[in-house]
């Protein structure tokens, strides 16, 4: 088969690979449909994380069973199956609490590299949802969108609270701030600020419920949030970065007594706990359990409730993954699609 490899900053190459097999019982190995660059997978790319030796890239897909293991009941070869990037058993206290990713038995979907035409995927039971049939084709990108950016979106509006009636800033605009924008409209917020500086993506989120644009950040973003809001702050707060500036600009634009859902993989943040201490702010986010969700988004995609595919901006056959990393990078892209 072929597979996407890191071997190093802006070095990615589709190499053919061995084939994955069922390794352990509860396995099942998929045909990806489709599989696509996140933009956590910038951050070796770009050098900002460490690049251990040639690494199998991608943790978001969506593909045909073509094989299951011994103990695999729920699963079975032929159906349409969305996946997240933490393999969960989904039967574990933490699992049935709904925080899948952090399963007592989790395993790194991605590992074997979802940018490739075939993935193992360990816990198969626990981890894939099936289509009920094989999706239209039109479907796909916004199925593909559940496996991690809508589920990760829709994480981060359930961690800041976002309630009927209330008004949430998004702190981000890549795939995930913006579809953080559809879950929060999705969960009845009254009004949702967007922060962006990028006129497509602003186009993106009001398209998808946003009510007002704030360009400016840091500092010069909380004044704006805090003028929008009668000097409060607003209730609740999504941050899709991980950075500094973006993890302070989301918990000062935040009321006290408000939540902030943070859900950008943090990178080098630290908190002021003086700062923290006064501010009276909630603070819940990290990996998404995206399969609590997925059922449910599942669902939503396919009686054609929500369309998180937009986010999908370019789409590139597999062989041609390299472009698509470097279009993200360079933000021509928001997001790009692979298909094998
Ligand atoms: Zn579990």
């Amino acid at each position: 088969m072929r597979g996407a490899i890191l071997y190093a900053p802006g070095d990615v190459r589709v190499e053919t690979r061995d084939d994955p097999k069922i390794e352990k019982p509860a396995d099942a190995v998929i045909r990806v449909v489709a599989a696509c660059v996140c933009g956590s997978d910038l951050w070796p790319y770009r050098g900002i994380e460490a690049v251990a030796g040639p690494t199998p890239m991608g943790h978001e897909y969506v593909g045909i069973v073509e094989e299951v293991g011994a103990d695999v009941s729920q699963i079975q070869p032929g159906q349409f199956v969305v996946g997240s990037f933490f393999a969960s058993d989904n039967t574990c206290d933490i699992c049935k609490a709904g925080y899948q990713s952090s399963c007592v038995h989790r395993e790194y979907a991605g590992a074997g590299g979802a940018q490739a035409d075939l993935l193992r995927v360990p816990l198969a039971d626990g981890t894939l949802v099936a289509t009920a049939e094989r999706p239209d084709e039109d479907l796909i990108p916004s199925l593909l969108a559940a496996s991690d950016v809508l589920g990760t979106g829709w994480f981060g509006a359930v961690a800041a609270d976002v309630q009927p009636g209330k008004t949430v800033a998004v702190v981000g605009d890549g795939a995930v701030g913006l579809l953080a924008v559809l879950a929060a409209k999705q969960l009845g917020a009254e009004r949702i600020i967007a922060m962006s500086r990028h006129a497509d993506r602003q186009q993106l989120a009001l398209d998808y419920g946003a009510t007002d644009i704030v360009t400016e950040r840091g500092d010069d973003g909380v004044t704006r949030i805090k003028d929008l809001t009668g000097g409060l702050g607003a209730h609740s707060v999504i941050e899709a970065v991980g950075t500094q500036e973006s993890m302070m600009q989301a918990i000062r634009s935040t009321r006290p007594g408000g939540h902030v859902g943070y859900v950008g993989v943090a990178h080098g943040i630290q908190l002021p706990g003086e700062e923290l201490f006064y501010s009276h702010v909630h603070l819940h986010g990290g990996p998404a359990p995206v399969r609590r969700f997925l059922p449910e988004l599942v669902d939503l995609i396919t009686n054609r409730t929500i369309d998180p595919g937009k986010v999908f901006d370019l789409t590139l056959p597999l062989g041609q993954a390299a472009d698509g990393y470097r279009a993200m990078d360079e933000r021509r892209a928001i997001k790009a699609l692979l298909r094998p």
